[in-house]
């Protein structure tokens, strides 16, 4: 039934895409407009507004103006919460076509996308509706002719940029819990999955959110994501991306007004597998989604595979029989399990680790190739290496697409070492029937995240964040709320 709706959904016309200012569509000021190309096809799908600096800083100038007025901090709580709550309601309403939308822009196969982007952020949305009117002050345990209090505000104005693989679940990551706290807001979208993040802002203005208050700019990163970074007027940067990025980001920081900026960035999350796993059948199914979902380009994605030497043989033929069993292609079929790349950059990149794996000697098990180029998209076999040394290109550099290199190890402490041989540190899992090594496992591998028996899928109320390069501060959870709040101390004599 939800095939037929996507195909009459698919066939819509995209209207060219403006920019969010003061909640109105405005175009850039020098009115240049960028192609928006589908990965599905190669094709134009539609404009958006190429930003200008002008356009960044009249948006932030507006987001400013509206915190300074309190038209938003200034609501009662409940009323905060209706608006957010309203939203998620559009957002709901409107799944499928922001699912559609956002896969006809950045490829991920539609199962996926209806559940991790509408879906999720309609759910994280409603999460900081609640947690709203739970986040109290304190009072300190001081002598007695004192009162110390701590009050917690927000901070102002967030500039949050935001991916191409996710934008409306990790759009409403950083949204959901800065509007709850009261601030404002510019937001950044990829250029390449802008326009369901666009619609999103949209519906928060239908939803009754005072114009202002959530502003976006389209455009490219180094020209509108510089402007933001380098702003004198932006209190607090939250990202997710790149490190290449993130860098740049801190530097923007250190170069204008010292804005606090929190890096969600990339990974070589390590998934290992002890020969007492378990269930080895159910932990080569979720090895495989864990690194081919939505054609790698996640950012937890178990990109490399650790498995004990007695079973690795048997275990990486049954990986590769899965990949090779999941379909790839038109990622609007709810029948694919793997779409589109994002982008033809991002396609070639994926082709030249593929390269680099071979040159430097690891074996290719599966996939290695670009398929389907006859319909004009970016498409992208599941790709499997063995003989992956701890040390190599495809072991410590970040590939963002479905390519999984394979180590093997012996004992625990072999793979403790292998796992933690990296700059990153944001996700990684363990599959063993030892609760003891499990708990060993969650201490000494260096993430934010450790898995067990599993991999991903960890829901809203937990948190997620990075340690080493992977980044800082956490997306999801109560926790995600110490992002967009300031400590005010109040000492008052008796
Ligand atoms: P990727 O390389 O995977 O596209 P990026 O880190 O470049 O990842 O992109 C993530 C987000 O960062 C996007 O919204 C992009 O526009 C933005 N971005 C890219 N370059 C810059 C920059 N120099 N300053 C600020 N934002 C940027």
């Amino acid at each position: 039934m939800d095939q037929v709706r996507i195909d009459a959904l698919r066939k819509n016309a995209v209207p060219r895409r403006l920019h969010m200012i003061n909640g109105r569509h405005v175009a850039a000021s020098d009115g240049a407009t960028m192609d928006v190309v589908s990965p599905l096809d190669g094709q134009v799908l539609t404009t958006v507004a190429r930003g200008t600096v002008a356009d960044m800083q009249a948006a932030i100038a507006t987001a400013r103006q509206a915190f300074e007025d309190r038209r938003w901090a200034g609501q009662p709580p409940a009323a905060r919460k209706k608006v957010l709550h309203r939203w998620a309601d559009l957002i709901e309403a409107h799944a499928l076509e922001l699912a559609v939308l956002g896969v006809r822009d950045n490829g991920t196969e539609i199962g996926m996308a209806l559940k991790a982007e509408p879906g999720s952020a309609a759910a994280t949305i409603r999460y900081y509706a609640e947690a709203l009117d739970k986040v109290y002050g304190e009072i300190a345990p001081t002598q007695d002719d004192v009162l110390g209090m701590i009050h917690k505000e927000p901070v102002g104005v967030v500039g949050a940029i935001i991916p191409w693989n996710f934008p409306l679940m990790i759009g409403a990551w950083k949204l959901g819990p800065a509007l709850a706290m009261g601030n404002s807001v510019v937001l950044k979208p990829a250029e390449t999955a802008s326009l369901s993040l666009m619609r999103m802002v949209d519906l928060a203005h239908e939803a009754g959110l005072p114009d202002g208050v959530l502003n976006a700019i389209t455009g490219e990163g180094a020209v509108v994501g510089e402007a933001m970074g380098l702003s004198m007027d932006v209190d607090v940067l939250v990202f997710t991306g790149s490190g290449t990025t993130g860098r740049r980001l801190m530097e923007y920081a250190a170069r204008s007004n010292m804005k606090r900026v929190y890096l969600e960035l990339g990974g070589k999350s390590p998934n290992i597998v002890f020969a007492d796993a378990p269930n080895l059948d159910e932990a080569a199914q979720v090895a495989a989604q864990g690194i081919f979902r939505n054609a790698g380009q996640v950012c937890v994605a178990g990109s490399r595979l650790l498995v004990q030497a007695d079973i690795h043989d048997a275990f990486v033929a049954r990986v590769a029989e899965i990949a090779e069993s999941m379909r790839v292609g038109d990622p609007l079929s709810l029948e694919t399990a793997i779409g589109a790349v994002n982008s033809e950059t991002q396609l070639r990149q994926n082709l030249e680790f593929v390269q680099t794996a071979t040159a430097e000697g690891a074996e290719l098990v599966t996939g290695g190739s670009r398929v389907l180029q006859e319909t004009g998209g970016y498409f992208m076999q599941p790709t499997i290496f063995t003989g992956v040394t701890p040390q190599a290109t495809l072991a410590q550099k970040e590939v963002f697409g479905p390519v999984l290199g394979v180590t093997p190890f012996a004992s625990e402490d072999e793979a403790v070492n292998i796992a933690n041989a990296t700059v990153y540190g944001l996700a990684g899992a363990v599959w063993t029937s030892s609760l003891s090594r499990a708990h060993r496992m969650i201490r000494r591998v260096r993430t934010g995240v450790m898995h067990v028996n599993t991999y991903g899928g960890a829901d809203g109320t937990v948190p997620l964040g990075g340690v080493g390069q992977s980044g800082n501060g956490h997306d999801k959870s109560l926790h995600a709320l110490e992002k967009y709040i300031n400590l005010k101390t109040a000492w008052i004599k008796l």
